[in-house]
């Protein structure tokens, strides 16, 4: 017997949250499938969008080599470039896009005695000071890839750090900041992330690279309707007692019973991925009913209160996250991102589901959506 705790990913939803992107954004998108696809696994979310992605986002050489060894033959945009020579030689050979960011990658590129071609995405720092050319130095760089005669063809990029935030004034600066230092380059451009991408139309170029809001969620907290969420993170209840009042429950007792209270003991812990910052009254659900988390997150299990649920018992369904209990819900509750819970799953098996292209069928097996 395997202990009933599984990661259900819905790949018809992940295809249907592409297209959204893409119908939205109005022009092409990168499905960003960097840290195993936010925990959804890289591989498989790769061939269930293969037919009708424009292209692949991922943050390093490795995770791209495993796209291509597992057959993905879509363009792969590799986010942080190369970290050298060896990389640089790869990339050519395995025909990925590398990001430009520094000056360093430049020069591995000048350097290169393959008779290749490199499809470049330059990156420009528009006020996230983290990687990037400077605005100043934006023209200069363009001009020695340019030079290089090794680059068929040079996508200006630029990426944000508040589109998240309504309201915020930053994210029209860091656009005009781009166009200002880019006026006089030719190329494509790409700016949006989701937060960009969902609520920055002014931001919509060539291309979008969308990430977070492919998995489901909005990025700016908000339930955007279109978005169907794609991983549901399950378990069951294995054991069921009550606690008199003054009882506690857990590492540290920091639940203590007031009432008489049905506790119903789940088989996943922080050890699957699952917060242990998320304390007493954080969301869950249990066939299907609303309750909540009760006493301290342990490494193998968790504690959910049922006592308003008198027909839970041994063997009732625990949903973590997903459909009934967003992801967003539980990283609010936790103190935590989305982003970070969504990567952070691990142990636990990833079940890929609706794997095929078919829409019609493959939706209606899902059943829920
Ligand atoms: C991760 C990443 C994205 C995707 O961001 P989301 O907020 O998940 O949509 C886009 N662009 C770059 C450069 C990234 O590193």
């Amino acid at each position: 017997m395997t202990r009933p705790t599984s990661v259900r990913i819905d790949l018809a939803a992940l295809r249907h949250n592409y297209l959204h992107a893409r119908d939205v954004h109005g022009a092409r998108a990168l499905a960003v499938l960097k840290a195993n696809a936010y925990g959804h696994g890289a591989l498989a979310s790769a061939h269930s969008l293969a037919s009708i992605a424009d292209g692949f986002g991922v943050a390093f050489l490795d995770e791209a080599c495993a796209l291509r060894e597992g057959g993905v033959r879509n363009p792969i945009l590799v986010l942080e470039g190369c970290f050298n020579a060896s990389e640089l030689k790869i990339a050519n050979e395995l025909d990925l896009w590398v990001v430009v960011h520094q000056e360093e990658q430049i020069r591995l590129i000048e350097a290169s005695r393959t008779g290749a071609r490199f499809n470049v995405w330059l990156k420009i720092d528009t006020g996230m000071s983290r990687a990037g050319f400077r605005r100043s130095d934006a023209a200069q760089a363009y001009q020695r890839l340019q030079n290089t005669g090794k680059v068929s063809s040079i996508t200006l990029m630029t990426h944000f750090a508040r589109a998240d935030e309504s309201g915020e004034p930053m994210t029209a600066q860091q656009i005009e900041a781009f166009d200002a230092a880019t006026a006089t380059l030719k190329g494509e451009r790409s700016l949006c992330n989701s937060a960009g991408l969902l609520a920055w139309p002014a931001a919509r170029r060539d291309w979008a690279r969308p990430g977070l809001m492919l998995y489901g969620v909005d990025p700016r907290g908000g339930s955007e309707s279109e978005l169907q969420p794609v991983m549901t993170f399950e378990s069951r209840v294995f054991n069921v007692r009550t606690l008199e009042p003054g009882e506690s429950l857990g590492y540290g007792a920091t639940f203590v019973a007031s009432q008489r209270t049905r506790v119903g003991l789940v088989c996943a812990g922080y050890a699957d991925g699952y917060p242990q910052t998320a304390p007493t009254g954080t969301p869950i659900a249990v066939d299907g009913q609303a309750t909540a988390l009760i006493g301290r997150v342990s490494m193998d299990m968790l504690t959910v209160d049922l006592t308003a649920l008198p027909n839970a018992g041994v063997g009732s369904a625990v949903e973590l996250w997903g459909p009934r209990v967003p992801v967003a819900a539980v990283a609010r509750s936790a103190n935590r991102s989305p982003y970070e819970l969504l990567c952070a799953v691990k142990r636990a098996p990833l079940v890929h589901e609706n794997a095929g292209q078919g829409t019609g069928e493959a939706v209606r097996l899902t059943g829920t959506r």
